[in-house]
This record gives C-alpha cells, sequence and structure tokens, in this order.
C-alpha cells in the first residue's frame, strides 16, 4: 500500500513540476498570439488611454524592430520582453487592476483638453468626477525593472494580499515613478522577519490573551514574555500621526515589539493592514483603551530606578509619551540604559508627535543595525512608509480619479503645500507671490510674457499645478494668474485644488481622508513646494522619494529672500530632538556627533538625517 501511494505521489509530483512548466508559457504563448494585451505598456495604456493597438505594435516587434518613436512613447525599449516573461499571478494582478480602470475610463472621455487654453480648475470638493486618460504622453514613467519589481517595490512588499482588499498596495507604482532609492536585503528580511512576528503574536494569538489578561501588574525583574508589544496612540494632526507611526515601526522592529495602532473612527478609513495575516488594530478589549491612569510612566520608572538601582519590580504596560509638549528636547529615550530598561517591559504605550527617528540613530544599541537596514541614511521614511502606508480603497478612489481626471495629462506634475500657521500669519498675497518667486527661481513654473497675445498658438505642453491647502484663496489666485496671462514658454498651465477645509478640524473622518488623499496627491507629483514645519508636507516628499523646495517663513508683506531652500534630504524633520549627550552628562549639538544628522532648514533646531554616501 505504502508503495502504491509512493508511486502514485512521486508520478503526481512529476506531473505537477511538467505541468507548472508547460501551462505557464502555453498561456503565455496563446496570449500573445490572441491579443497581446499583457504588455508592461498596457499597465500605462490603461492610465493613459492610449489604444491597444500601439500596444500590441511593440509587443510584437519586440525591441529590435520598435521604432524609435514608439520607444520614446512606450518608455523602456525592454518593456515589452520583460512583461512577456511575467509570470502568470503578475498578469492576472494586472490586468484585474488595469480593467477597472479601463472600466471607468471608457465610461468617461474626456474632449481635447490639451487644445484649451492655460486653464485653471478648482474644485471645491475632492473631485469624484471621472474624466479619463487622452493622450499617453504624460503618464508616470516606464519600469525599469520587471513589473513585479516595480509593483512590490523591489521586494518591500509582499505578493500574497488579496488585491481586492487593498487595490492601491499593488497600483500605486503605475502612478508613481519607480523610486531610484532601493530597499537593502537586509531591510527586506527584517520586515520579512517582523511580518513572522506579528503573524505570530498579533492580535487574539495566545501569547496576546496571555499578556493582556495580566493587565498592568509589577513583576518581579519585570515579564519574560516571547512576545513584546508597542501600541501606537494619535496625536495632533494627520502628518504628525504619519510620521510617527513610520518612527514606531522602526522602533518595534528594532526591538522585536509588535506594533498595534489604536485608531478612532477619524483613523478607521484610511490605511490598509499592512502585515499579511494578521491585524495591526488594537483590540477593542485592549485593557486600557479608555482609561490609562493607571498606567505606569516611563519617567516614574527612571524615577524609581534611579533610586531603587536593583530595579526589582517593573510593570508590564509602561507610558512612554514622547510628545514635544510633554518634554521638549529632554528626555533620556536615546541612552542605552533607558533602552535597557524598556527592553524588560512587555506592553509600551507610545504618546508622541514627532519623528523621533534620529533618536533611534543615536542608541549605541541599534546603530548597527540600523545601518545595514539604510545604507541610504536619507531613505527611512521613504522606505518604511511605502511598506507601511497603503491607502485604503475609499480614499484610493478618490486619488486614483483625480489623479486621472486632471494630473496623469500633464508633462509635469508640480505640488504646491501651502500650510500657513495662525502665528505669524502672513497675507495670503505675500505667500502667493512667494511661492511664485520660488518656482520661477527654480523653474518650476514658466514666467508670464505680458506682450504675447492670448491668441498666439499653444505649445502642446502642460503643467498641472496641484495646490494643498485648507484655504481656497492660494488656488484661485494662481488659477486667475495663469488663466488671464500667457506664458513665455506658451505652455499650458493648469491648477487644481481638490478641497479647502478653511480651518483643522479633529475627530472627522471625511476631513481626514481629504487630508490624506492631498498628501497622497503630492506625493504623486514630479516637483514639490512645501511650507516650513508642516509634518503634512514632509509626508509627501518623503513618500514621493522628493526633496522639496521649503518656503522660508513670510512675515508681514515682505517675501524672504531667498524665498524656498531646497531640503538636504527626503526625511522628515525631527523638530525636537533631544539635546542631552547620555555619555558625558552634558548637552550638545548633535550634528557635531553625527554626520548623517543636519539641523533641518525649515526648523533650525531640528535634526534631519541626511545621505553622505556620495
Ligand atoms: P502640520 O500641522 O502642518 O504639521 O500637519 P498635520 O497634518 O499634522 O496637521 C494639519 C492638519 O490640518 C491636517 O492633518 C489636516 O487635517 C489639516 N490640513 C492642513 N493643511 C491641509 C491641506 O492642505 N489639505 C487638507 N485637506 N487638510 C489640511
Amino acid at each position: 500500500m505504502d508503495k502504491v501511494v509512493g508511486w502514485s505521489l512521486k508520478s503526481f509530483r512529476t506531473l505537477l513540476v511538467v505541468a507548472s512548466v508547460t501551462f505557464p508559457i502555453l498561456v503565455t504563448f496563446t496570449l500573445i498570439r490572441q491579443n497581446s494585451t499583457f504588455d508592461v505598456v498596457q499597465g500605462f495604456n490603461a492610465l493613459t488611454g492610449r489604444t491597444q493597438n500601439t500596444t500590441t505594435n511593440v509587443v510584437k516587434q519586440g525591441t529590435q524592430n520598435a521604432t524609435t518613436a514608439d520607444v520614446l512613447k512606450q518608455g523602456s525599449p525592454n518593456a515589452g520582453v520583460q512583461a512577456g516573461r511575467q509570470k502568470d499571478q503578475n498578469i492576472i494582478i494586472r490586468e484585474s487592476a488595469v480593467d477597472k480602470i479601463l472600466g471607468d475610463k471608457n465610461k468617461n472621455a474626456t474632449p481635447g483638453i490639451l487644445e484649451e487654453r492655460n486653464q485653471a480648475i478648482t474644485i471645491s470638493d475632492i473631485g469624484l468626477k471621472n474624466h479619463s486618460f487622452e493622450d499617453g504622453k504624460n503618464v508616470p514613467s516606464p519600469p525599469t525593472t520587471t513589473i513585479a519589481n516595480d509593483k512590490l517595490l523591489d521586494g518591500l512588499l509582499v505578493s500574497s494580499f488579496d488585491e481586492a482588499s487593498c487595490l492601491s498596495r499593488y497600483q500605486t507604482y503605475l502612478y508613481r515613478k519607480a523610486s531610484p532609492h532601493k530597499p537593502s536585503k537586509y531591510l527586506i528580511s527584517k520586515l520579512r522577519d517582523y511580518e513572522h512576528l506579528h503573524r505570530s503574536c498579533g492580535p487574539y494569538t495566545k501569547f496576546y490573551n496571555k499578556i493582556m489578561r495580566k493587565g498592568a501588574k509589577f513583576s518581579k525583574n519585570g515579564t519574560s514574555t516571547k512576545c513584546k508589544y508597542l501600541v501606537w496612540t494619535a496625536s495632533n494632526g494627520l502628518g504628525n500621526r504619519i510620521v510617527t507611526l513610520a518612527a514606531a515601526f522602526l522602533y518595534a522592529i528594532l526591538t522585536d515589539r509588535v506594533l498595534l495602532v489604536k485608531f478612532g473612527a477619524d483613523m478607521f478609513g484610511l490605511f490598509c493592514e499592512p502585515f499579511p495575516d494578521s491585524s495591526w488594530l488594537l483590540p477593542r478589549n485592549f485593557p486600557y483603551w479608555k482609561d490609562q491612569k493607571h498606567i505606569e510612566t516611563y519617567e516614574s520608572m527612571l524615577q524609581n530606578s534611579r533610586e531603587n538601582s536593583s530595579q526589582e519590580f517593573l510593570p508590564s504596560f509602561l507610558i512612554l509619551n514622547l510628545q514635544h509638549t510633554h518634554d521638549g528636547h529632554n528626555n533620556f529615550f536615546h541612552c542605552d540604559p533607558s533602552q535597557d530598561l524598556l527592553q524588560k517591559i512587555p506592553v509600551l504605550i507610545l504618546l508622541s508627535d514627532q519623528y523621533f527617528v534620529p533618536s533611534l540613530f543615536m542608541i549605541p544599541s541599534f546603530r548597527q543595525d540600523l545601518s545595514k537596514m539604510f545604507p541610504e541614511k536619507d531613505t527611512v521614511f521613504h522606505h518604511l512608509g511605502r511598506y507601511l502606508l497603503h491607502p485604503s480603497n475609499e480614499p484610493w478612489e478618490i486619488i486614483r480619479k483625480f489623479y486621472e481626471a486632471h494630473l496623469a495629462k500633464a508633462n509635469e506634475r508640480i505640488g504646491l503645500q501651502i500650510r500657513v500657521f495662525n502665528t505669524h500669519r502672513a497675507p495670503h498675497q505675500t505667500i502667493i507671490n512667494e511661492i511664485m518667486a520660488c518656482a520661477l527661481q527654480h523653474k518650476l513654473l514658466p514666467d508670464f510674457d505680458i506682450q504675447k497675445s492670448t491668441t498666439s498658438p499653444l505649445k502642446k505642453t502642460s503643467k498641472a499645478v496641484l495646490v494643498a491647502s485648507l484655504f481656497s484663496e492660494y488656488g484661485e489666485k494662481l488659477k486667475n494668474m495663469y488663466q488671464e496671462n500667457t506664458t513665455v514658454t506658451m505652455e499650458v498651465i493648469r491648477v487644481y485644488q481638490p478641497s479647502h477645509e478653511e480651518r483643522q478640524k479633529s475627530n472627522n473622518d471625511m476631513h481626514n481622508i481629504k487630508a490624506w488623499t492631498e498628501i497622497y496627491l503630492l506625493s504623486l507629483c514630479d516637483a514639490l513646494i512645501t511650507s516650513p514645519k508642516s509634518t503634512f508636507g514632509y509626508v509627501a516628499h518623503s513618500l514621493g522619494g522628493l526633496k522639496p523646495w521649503i518656503l522660508q517663513r513670510a512675515y508681514g508683506e515682505t517675501i524672504p529672500n531667498p524665498p524656498c531652500r531646497q531640503a538636504k534630504s527626503m526625511e522628515p524633520c525631527f523638530h525636537y530632538p533631544p539635546k542631552y549627550d547620555c555619555r558625558v552628562n552634558s548637552t550638545v549639538d548633535f550634528t557635531s556627533l553625527f554626520h548623517h544628522m543636519k539641523h533641518c532648514e525649515d526648523v533650525s533646531s531640528g535634526l534631519r538625517l541626511v545621505n553622505t554616501n556620495h
């Protein structure tokens, strides 16, 4: 009996191997013969509305026979060949994503937009008008590696998620240029290890249940447990929340903790689940969901440990408050002895509104891991953000439709993020003048030519300007300027402002969806002008892998000179870094200790990680 089973298993295995080799070849061959629609270019066709014939030509001709014009139009000369090599799985995933986009597109065509004169459209609310791609010239750059690589962001993402549950995860690569910054192999292996940990220790696993049952009791020398947790809680605006989330995730990776997020109703609809086969949402039965008054704090623990050096009793739950309003530049979180203590606590509840990643680079015991994970120091948020933060289907639908309707057609997309803080608010016109001065100085937008008649023929190139601001005045003023004047380059400039909420609102889910949508749209632009000290802008430029032009803060009616400066790095700025040198027990400027930390262009006492490898 054993022998028969053994033989049939063996035969079955052989059959399976032969079938798995021949079947994809047959399917691929048949698909090429039948309609050639699975070429990589199809992904861009879907966005651009190019006709299927063009695609078919490129696929049929391969690389050698494609004309220069074809190649220029289609992008990478290898694109067709690479696509032909894709596995079945990729073909299926791409087709379903693309079909959806094509389906929408075909229903709503927008006629001849490129023929219009400088036109500006202000949308009072995030537009769900379903326009389509007209012309294939202005879509994101074609993939430079294989689709699988692009789609999985060079290995940052795993392919095992259900695509429909989070469309943005595997579609963003169609809208954003492929990043020139590749994640290190070590970072990828740390992410896979983290996913494994999260799967084993996540909500409702036996380890999770055990530690939650225990509650905040003290134990002798701390509780020893296989699984430890870092609970992220929200404070401040969405930009602050997102930068802290990325910092918390990195801290969780470095300390083998499971990251759980305490999302209120205003955060639920924003992001997809980032970790496979588990959830990052803190269950509602978490013992301190509402009341955290009875939990020990980090400060009191430090105090106790100073007074009682044996640290005999440690709590199971601890509040780690790193908010800037709590202790400003003064905490000891970046000191190794603090980390030794924190390491013994099973559940840390983090309160923070800061991008405290530079602090992690100051901690000697993390340094080696960090430099292996991030050989390019200024890519921390860029990689972790693209791994962690996928718009869930509702915001993604808005992002995708807005992009397709207004941004995809342009040759270049310029994002303007205009955040005006209430203190020292400069008049709108001063800020507009400053933005124009910055944009002209750095050739992001063309100047006006008052000599040329508005009936002179326009160039067939265009720029789309995406304005993100709480106030409608900015989009409107810029729109009018470009509508009423001809540009020296005769380019068509269109201005779009998706929303104007007038004020920052809290506990409002739609307000946060709009904010997240605009942050994400900005991150899909080719160049950004951002406002100083704004975490909203940091998230956008860091996700997009861009070094923005940061406006200088304007006072009164004076336009600062220079109006803007380019950031040295893609990283967000840590506004309130520590000033205390743990080894020598005195204050220090950390830029003198670490050459990969510099003061931020927009916050002189802040710190930003910069790349020092070039
Ligand atoms: P920061 O204060 O500039 O660092 O950014 P935050 O995102 O932390 O807080 C500002 C909040 O105000 C955002 O989260 C939004 O709720 C709102 N907000 C500010 N600027 C804009 C904008 O341009 N568009 C939208 N939709 N909301 C904005």
